[in-house]
């Protein structure tokens, strides 16, 4: 049996690893076999994780944390999980094709997955123009018209990173303000590439075999429109990923893990949780990088509590059993 198993291959999950390696505790790490790394695998320049003034690449900074949580011990598998039992002293996790495993404690540090707009199309016409990654797919639309929908951080991003290969991408927001930082914001705004589409919502994407157009609704009119565009990258933001322990973990109003405090204890002994499944609101590497640290330091507590509760228990057993033996010797 295992003392920790961490699951989620983000920057949460890898400084867990790291922390819970550096305190002698042989972590197994288990990464998804297709989006390990975590969202950070998707995105280009990273200008604000502390540490790297020049900016790093995603994948670069995520090859960092593993070869760092490795090099202390951190066993990493890239398997899925299908699911846990994580009530008992001993909790369970099983994956696709690596077995089960067992240990004292777990910290789930999943992250969170897209978010999508919801609509019947957007489905039938994912990977024929609709897509949720630039870096994965802002190739494929060179000297093309797209739209990116949204006005956070990522909408920003996406949309600047993808005037490097589209002739006009359009950012279609339902407000006339946008969620992004100044500085974001602000890149957007000077790349001439870029048109804004404000009070506007997706309500339809049309087209064959292919992205054709989008039907936008004006949020103060009301009135209908088409854009014609062949693609159409959804950043709308994401969704805590906490499928696996529905029923199990308590989640808050905002759909994330409920956890005690600034703590990373959820409603169940020895298991924790970290990074973005459990934070609606900050959502940043270095956040996500903290909250992993607490994670590991919460669990290394929690087993140094179990050990030393085991440590006396074997102890009295031994009294108990000592003067049980004298018992049987006096009465002979
Ligand atoms: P956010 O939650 O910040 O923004 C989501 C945006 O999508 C909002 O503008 C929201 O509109 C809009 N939206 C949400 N749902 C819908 C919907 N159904 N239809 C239309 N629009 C919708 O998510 P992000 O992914 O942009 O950012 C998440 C976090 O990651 C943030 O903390 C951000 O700072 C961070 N981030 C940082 C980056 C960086 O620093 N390099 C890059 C990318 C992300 P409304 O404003 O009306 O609510």
């Amino acid at each position: 049996m295992r003392e920790i198993i961490i699951i989620g291959s983000g920057p949460a999950g890898f400084t867990a690893a790291i922390y819970a390696a550096r305190a002698g505790l042989n972590p197994l790490l288990l990464a998804s076999s297709v989006e390990a790394g975590g969202e950070l695998m998707n995105t280009t320049e990273v200008e604000n994780f502390p540490g790297f003034p020049e900016g790093i690449q995603g994948p670069d900074l995520m090859m960092k944390l593993q070869e760092q949580a490795e090099k202390f011990g951190t066993e990493v598998i890239l398997d899925d999980v299908t699911s846990l039992h994580l009530d008992g002293d001993i909790k369970t996790v099983h994956t696709g094709y690596s077995g089960t495993f067992e240990a004292r404690s777990v910290i789930f540090a999943t992250g969170s997955a897209y978010r999508k707009l919801g609509l019947a199309d957007e489905e039938r016409l994912s990977g024929r123009g609709v897509s949720w990654c630039a870096t994965c797919d802002g190739f494929f639309f060179k000297t093309k018209t797209i739209a990116v929908v949204g006005g956070g951080d990522s909408a920003m991003e996406e949309a600047t990173f993808l005037t490097r290969f589209a002739e006009k991408v359009y950012v279609v927001h339902r407000k006339d303000t946008l969620r992004a930082s100044k500085i974001m914001q602000e890149r957007a705004f000077q790349n001439e590439k870029i048109e804004f589409v404000w009070n506007s919502e997706v309500v339809g994407i049309s087209g064959e075999s292919a992205v054709e157009a989008l039907s936008l609704r004006d949020t103060v009119t009301g009135e209908q429109s088409e854009l014609p565009v062949q693609g159409l990258f959804v950043a709308i933001g994401n969704d805590p990923r906490v499928h696996l322990v529905h029923g199990q973990l308590d989640l808050t109003a905002d759909g994330t893990i409920a956890v005690q405090g600034r703590s990373s204890k959820t409603n169940l002994p020895g298991v924790f949780a970290a990074g973005d499944v459990i934070d609606p609101h900050y959502r940043q590497a270095v956040t996500a990088a903290a909250s992993g640290t607490v994670a590991a330091l919460d669990a290394e507590q929690f087993l140094a509590a179990l050990d030393q509760v085991e440590e006396s228990s074997r102890v009295d057993l031994a009294a108990a059993l000592a003067d049980e033996v004298d018992d049987l010797v006096a009465a002979d």
